[in-house]
Protein backbone atom coordinates (compact mmCIF):
# COMPACT_ATOMS: atom_id res chain seq x y z
CA UNK A 1 0.00 0.00 0.00
CA UNK A 2 1.22 3.22 -0.82
CA UNK A 3 1.49 5.77 1.76
CA UNK A 4 -0.24 8.99 1.67
CA UNK A 5 1.35 12.32 2.77
CA UNK A 6 -1.26 14.76 3.90
CA UNK A 7 0.45 18.39 2.25
CA UNK A 8 -0.87 20.25 5.14
CA UNK A 9 -0.31 23.33 3.32
CA UNK A 10 -2.69 23.46 0.63
CA UNK A 11 -5.01 20.99 2.31
CA UNK A 12 -4.23 18.16 -0.56
CA UNK A 13 -2.83 14.45 0.06
CA UNK A 14 0.26 13.74 -2.35
CA UNK A 15 0.78 10.01 -3.40
CA UNK A 16 4.42 9.67 -4.89
CA UNK A 17 4.10 6.52 -7.27
CA UNK A 18 7.23 4.22 -7.33
CA UNK A 19 9.17 4.18 -10.55
CA UNK A 20 7.49 0.81 -11.44
CA UNK A 21 3.92 2.20 -11.29
CA UNK A 22 4.99 5.41 -13.28
CA UNK A 23 6.53 2.92 -16.38
CA UNK A 24 3.25 0.75 -15.90
CA UNK A 25 0.49 3.82 -16.62
CA UNK A 26 2.88 4.97 -19.40
CA UNK A 27 2.64 1.75 -21.07
CA UNK A 28 -1.17 1.88 -20.26
CA UNK A 29 -1.32 5.37 -22.39
CA UNK A 30 0.29 3.54 -25.10
CA UNK A 31 -2.00 0.45 -25.18
CA UNK A 32 -5.03 3.42 -24.90
CA UNK A 33 -3.70 5.17 -28.03
CA UNK A 34 -3.18 1.95 -30.04
CA UNK A 35 0.06 1.15 -29.73
CA UNK A 36 2.12 -2.07 -28.63
CA UNK A 37 4.58 -1.39 -26.11
CA UNK A 38 6.50 -4.49 -26.53
CA UNK A 39 7.54 -3.31 -29.62
CA UNK A 40 11.10 -2.47 -30.31
CA UNK A 41 10.81 1.51 -31.13
CA UNK A 42 8.91 1.45 -28.13
CA UNK A 43 10.75 -0.47 -25.24
CA UNK A 44 12.52 2.33 -23.86
CA UNK A 45 10.23 4.98 -24.52
CA UNK A 46 8.47 4.54 -20.65
CA UNK A 47 11.93 5.02 -19.07
CA UNK A 48 13.19 8.00 -21.35
CA UNK A 49 9.77 9.01 -20.52
CA UNK A 50 10.52 9.73 -16.81
CA UNK A 51 14.55 10.75 -16.76
CA UNK A 52 12.65 13.78 -19.91
CA UNK A 53 9.64 14.50 -16.27
CA UNK A 54 12.63 14.88 -14.01
CA UNK A 55 14.25 17.66 -16.04
CA UNK A 56 11.51 19.72 -17.75
CA UNK A 57 9.15 19.56 -14.48
CA UNK A 58 12.13 20.37 -12.11
CA UNK A 59 9.91 23.24 -10.84
CA UNK A 60 8.38 20.85 -8.72
CA UNK A 61 11.63 19.86 -6.72
CA UNK A 62 12.49 22.67 -3.89
CA UNK A 63 15.79 21.66 -3.74
CA UNK A 64 16.10 22.56 -7.57
CA UNK A 65 15.02 26.37 -7.02
CA UNK A 66 17.57 28.42 -8.35
CA UNK A 67 19.67 30.96 -5.78
CA UNK A 68 18.99 34.73 -7.37
CA UNK A 69 21.79 36.72 -6.82
CA UNK A 70 20.87 40.29 -5.57
CA UNK A 71 23.34 42.91 -5.01
CA UNK A 72 23.26 46.64 -2.85
CA UNK A 73 21.97 49.09 -5.47
CA UNK A 74 25.10 51.38 -4.34
CA UNK A 75 24.38 53.82 -7.60
CA UNK A 76 21.04 54.42 -6.60
CA UNK A 77 19.91 53.98 -9.77
CA UNK A 78 16.10 53.85 -10.35
CA UNK A 79 16.58 52.90 -14.85
CA UNK A 80 14.30 50.09 -16.35
CA UNK A 81 16.55 47.10 -16.17
CA UNK A 82 15.41 44.94 -19.13
CA UNK A 83 15.96 41.52 -20.45
CA UNK A 84 14.49 39.10 -22.48
CA UNK A 85 14.54 35.29 -23.46
CA UNK A 86 13.05 32.21 -24.63
CA UNK A 87 11.04 29.71 -22.54
CA UNK A 88 9.19 26.55 -22.62
CA UNK A 89 6.55 25.27 -20.92
CA UNK A 90 3.73 22.79 -20.97
CA UNK A 91 -0.13 23.78 -20.45
CA UNK A 92 -1.76 22.10 -17.86
CA UNK A 93 -4.44 21.37 -19.86
CA UNK A 94 -3.55 18.95 -22.28
CA UNK A 95 0.49 18.20 -21.43
CA UNK A 96 1.45 19.61 -24.37
CA UNK A 97 4.22 21.95 -24.82
CA UNK A 98 3.74 26.04 -25.21
CA UNK A 99 6.74 28.38 -25.34
CA UNK A 100 7.97 31.31 -26.75
CA UNK A 101 9.71 34.32 -25.75
CA UNK A 102 9.65 36.63 -22.60
CA UNK A 103 10.40 40.29 -22.05
CA UNK A 104 11.03 41.39 -18.44
CA UNK A 105 12.01 45.03 -17.04
CA UNK A 106 12.23 45.89 -13.44
CA UNK A 107 12.90 49.72 -11.53
CA UNK A 108 14.90 49.28 -8.47
CA UNK A 109 14.65 50.84 -5.42
CA UNK A 110 17.10 53.25 -4.42
CA UNK A 111 17.63 52.30 -1.16
CA UNK A 112 17.36 49.05 -2.36
CA UNK A 113 18.70 46.11 -3.76
CA UNK A 114 19.60 44.93 -7.43
CA UNK A 115 18.61 41.79 -9.16
CA UNK A 116 21.84 39.63 -10.74
CA UNK A 117 20.31 39.93 -14.18
CA UNK A 118 21.41 36.54 -15.74
CA UNK A 119 19.34 34.73 -12.63
CA UNK A 120 16.13 36.05 -14.67
CA UNK A 121 16.55 33.35 -16.97
CA UNK A 122 16.90 30.32 -14.35
CA UNK A 123 13.49 31.76 -13.05
CA UNK A 124 11.78 31.78 -15.37
CA UNK A 125 13.12 28.24 -16.43
CA UNK A 126 12.37 26.81 -13.34
CA UNK A 127 8.95 28.30 -13.09
CA UNK A 128 8.29 27.13 -16.74
CA UNK A 129 9.07 23.68 -15.54
CA UNK A 130 5.38 22.97 -14.33
CA UNK A 131 2.35 22.28 -15.70
CA UNK A 132 1.22 25.83 -16.27
CA UNK A 133 -1.04 28.24 -17.40
CA UNK A 134 0.54 31.54 -19.35
CA UNK A 135 -0.91 33.98 -17.34
CA UNK A 136 -0.12 32.16 -14.04
CA UNK A 137 3.29 31.24 -15.23
CA UNK A 138 4.34 35.31 -16.01
CA UNK A 139 3.36 36.05 -12.57
CA UNK A 140 4.67 33.47 -10.64
CA UNK A 141 8.22 34.71 -12.40
CA UNK A 142 7.52 38.03 -11.08
CA UNK A 143 6.20 37.06 -7.76
CA UNK A 144 9.51 34.95 -6.98
CA UNK A 145 11.93 37.59 -8.57
CA UNK A 146 9.76 40.60 -6.36
CA UNK A 147 10.92 38.24 -3.38
CA UNK A 148 14.10 37.89 -3.79
CA UNK A 149 14.03 41.85 -3.49
CA UNK A 150 12.25 41.63 -0.61
CA UNK A 151 9.21 43.21 -2.70
CA UNK A 152 10.95 46.12 -2.36
CA UNK A 153 11.57 46.81 -6.08
CA UNK A 154 9.58 50.19 -7.39
CA UNK A 155 7.72 47.69 -10.20
CA UNK A 156 8.15 45.03 -12.34
CA UNK A 157 6.69 44.14 -15.72
CA UNK A 158 6.43 40.98 -18.37
CA UNK A 159 5.24 40.30 -21.34
CA UNK A 160 5.21 36.38 -22.17
CA UNK A 161 4.25 35.38 -26.27
CA UNK A 162 3.26 31.99 -26.55
CA UNK A 163 2.91 29.38 -29.11
CA UNK A 164 0.42 26.82 -27.97
CA UNK A 165 1.05 23.11 -29.26
CA UNK A 166 -2.58 21.79 -28.11
CA UNK A 167 -4.34 25.09 -30.03
CA UNK A 168 -1.58 24.41 -33.83
CA UNK A 169 -1.87 20.23 -33.17
CA UNK A 170 -5.46 19.72 -32.42
CA UNK A 171 -8.73 20.89 -32.54
CA UNK A 172 -9.40 24.70 -34.43
CA UNK A 173 -5.88 24.22 -35.34
CA UNK A 174 -5.85 28.13 -35.22
CA UNK A 175 -2.13 29.14 -35.06
CA UNK A 176 -2.15 29.56 -31.28
CA UNK A 177 -0.08 32.32 -30.12
CA UNK A 178 -1.49 33.81 -27.53
CA UNK A 179 0.40 37.23 -25.44
CA UNK A 180 -0.01 37.80 -21.67
CA UNK A 181 1.70 40.50 -19.59
CA UNK A 182 1.70 41.33 -15.68
CA UNK A 183 2.83 44.63 -14.23
CA UNK A 184 2.73 45.75 -10.58
CA UNK A 185 3.94 48.87 -8.82
CA UNK A 186 5.30 52.05 -10.82
CA UNK A 187 4.72 49.77 -14.43
CA UNK A 188 0.97 49.54 -13.58
CA UNK A 189 0.83 53.27 -12.49
CA UNK A 190 2.19 54.45 -15.08
CA UNK A 191 1.33 54.48 -18.40
CA UNK A 192 4.78 56.33 -20.10
CA UNK A 193 6.22 53.43 -18.34
CA UNK A 194 4.26 50.92 -19.87
CA UNK A 195 4.88 52.62 -23.36
CA UNK A 196 8.63 52.41 -22.33
CA UNK A 197 8.62 49.33 -21.89
CA UNK A 198 6.85 48.65 -25.07
CA UNK A 199 9.09 49.94 -27.41
CA UNK A 200 12.10 48.59 -25.56
CA UNK A 201 10.12 45.17 -26.74
CA UNK A 202 9.47 46.46 -30.23
CA UNK A 203 13.61 47.19 -30.20
CA UNK A 204 14.40 43.53 -30.24
ZN1 LIG B 1 -3.55 23.30 -23.68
Amino acid sequence: MESITPNTQDNKCTVKPSEQEILNAIRTMMLAIGEDPDREGLQNTPDRIIRMWQEIFRGYDATKKPRITTFKNSAHSTEMVFDCGEYYSMCEHHILPFFGKYYFAYIPSAEGRILGISKIARVVGYCAARLQLQERLAREIIDMLSAALDDKAEGFAIVMKGKHMCKTMRGVKNKGDMTVSYFTGCFKKNRQLRNEFFQMINMQ
